[in-house]
């Protein structure tokens, strides 16, 4: 398939790629054997090699890009992505209601690749959270994890997160926890995690110190780079061995809502000043952004092999207009006491991404079904009370009235 922008499709890929990968030598090689063959890269090194991280105490080093594959619309991208070094796929139980799963271990399986490569993938959205019981809990995660196993065609996941978790209660919680550490001692799961889209920081905290966890996949990008307690908390979490995996690291994706606002840079440099931004942290192991076609791939696996910025690059990141247009919502959940009508204001923003910048406007219709009627888009009267209530310049009644010209 050739991506009609960038004329870029997987034999091109490769011809522009792979003479990078095999000199790197680290085509067909356990991502552990792969490491030991590749230090950083250094300044003008003329062999190109990929940077590789330890993912916490697990043992593992992976190039510091990973795959999220969420929205990847074909396997092809997935294979091109391991001939290209990347060593570790990040997907999860209700992508594309499962097939996305079957799509990475159909794959995987097919390249007889499983023990050179990572596979993450997630459980227990909220919803199934609040369902489970006592009596309930343990029969009911051992389903979702075989459900997870055979979806990807293996007997163990590598990492198993808990899926988008924004309350710190849920990570000490021994429903969870006990039956998480269960399957981890069956062999099972070689390492449990959590992935948090919200209140990042106190969660990453907890896990902290309770102890137990091996991963976590949070959000964080250059528009929140004020936010302190977040940086601490990753650093603390790289600290006590916890291996830190960075999503959403292009806010929001790269169809960003204000095209006029990056007219001074083209989109190589946005995504890898972006990427570099993250990576350059290195309390943070990899990163997985969700790269759809061959030229995204190949824009992000440049990164992989040198993190020094371009002045434009530089530019960019300096540059507050960038990051006032970019309107990315970080969950912070503050702007909700503005709302008189008890709005559900986050999970609309994070809905408007979705159909905005993702393009996916199943995935967003579906979130929007999923919330609550009295706190939807009904629940909004567009009174325009939350109007400049975003610590992140986020223009919420623009953004609200968006998706009820799409959806309402
Ligand atoms: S809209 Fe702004 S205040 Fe509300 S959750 Fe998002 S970033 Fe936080």
């Amino acid at each position: 398939m050739e991506n009609s922008k960038t004329g870029l499709n997987r034999r091109k890929f490769l011809a522009s790629s792979l003479s990078c990968a095999v000199a790197a030598g680290v085509m067909g090689l356990s991502p552990r054997i792969a490491s030991a063959q590749n230090a950083p890269a250094k300044e003008n090194d003329k062999e190109r090699k990929l940077i590789y991280r330890e993912f916490g105490k697990t043992g593992w080093k992976i190039p510091i890009i990973s795959m999220g594959v969420m929205r990847v619309p074909d396997p092809g991208i997935i294979k091109a992505a391991y001939e290209a070094g990347i060593r570790h796929f990040d997907t999860a139980a209700n992508y594309q209601y499962g097939r996305n799963e079957q799509m990475v271990g159909n794959i995987v399986d097919k390249m007889g690749i499983r023990d050179k490569v990572i596979i993450g993938s997630k459980i227990l959205i909220p919803a199934q959270r609040e369902a489970l019981t006592e009596k309930n809990a343990e029969e009911r995660i051992d389903q979702l994890i075989d459900a997870t196993l055979h979806r990807i065609k293996s007997d163990y996941i590598d990492v198993l997160y808990v899926h988008d978790v924004s309350n710190p209660e849920d990570i000490s919680d021994p429903l969870i926890l006990d039956n998480l550490k269960k399957a981890k001692k069956a062999g099972k799961v070689r390492a449990i995690g959590i992935s948090t889209h919200t209140n990042m920081s106190s969660v990453i905290n907890k896990m902290v110190e309770v102890g137990e966890y091996d991963a976590v996949l949070t959000a964080i990008n250059f528009t929140m780079a004020d936010d302190t307690e977040l940086h601490n908390a990753i650093e603390k979490a790289a600290k006590a061995g916890i291996g830190v995996v960075a999503m959403k690291t292009m806010a929001g994706g790269a169809n960003w809502p204000n095209p006029e606002s990056r007219r001074n840079y083209d989109a190589q440099t946005v995504t890898r000043a972006a990427l570099k931004w993250v990576m350059n942290n290195e309390n943070i192991a990899t990163s997985i952004p969700g790269f759809t076609n061959y030229q995204h791939l190949s824009d992000d696996i440049e990164i992989a092999y040198n993190l020094d910025y371009a002045p434009n690059e530089r530019k960019l990141l300096e540059d507050n207009n960038i990051k006032l247009s970019m309107g990315f919502c970080r969950q912070c959940r503050q702007c909700l006491a503005s709302c008189p009508y008890n709005s559900e204001i986050p999970t609309l923003m994070r809905i408007h991404m979705y159909a905005a910048q993702y393009a996916d406007f199943y995935l967003a219709r579906r979130t929007l079904d999923e919330l609550p009627k009295n706190r939807g888009l009904q629940a909004c009267t567009s009174c325009d009370t939350c109007l400049a209530e975003c610590a992140n310049s986020v223009n919420i009644p623009e953004k609200i009235n968006d998706l009820k010209l799409m959806y309402a």
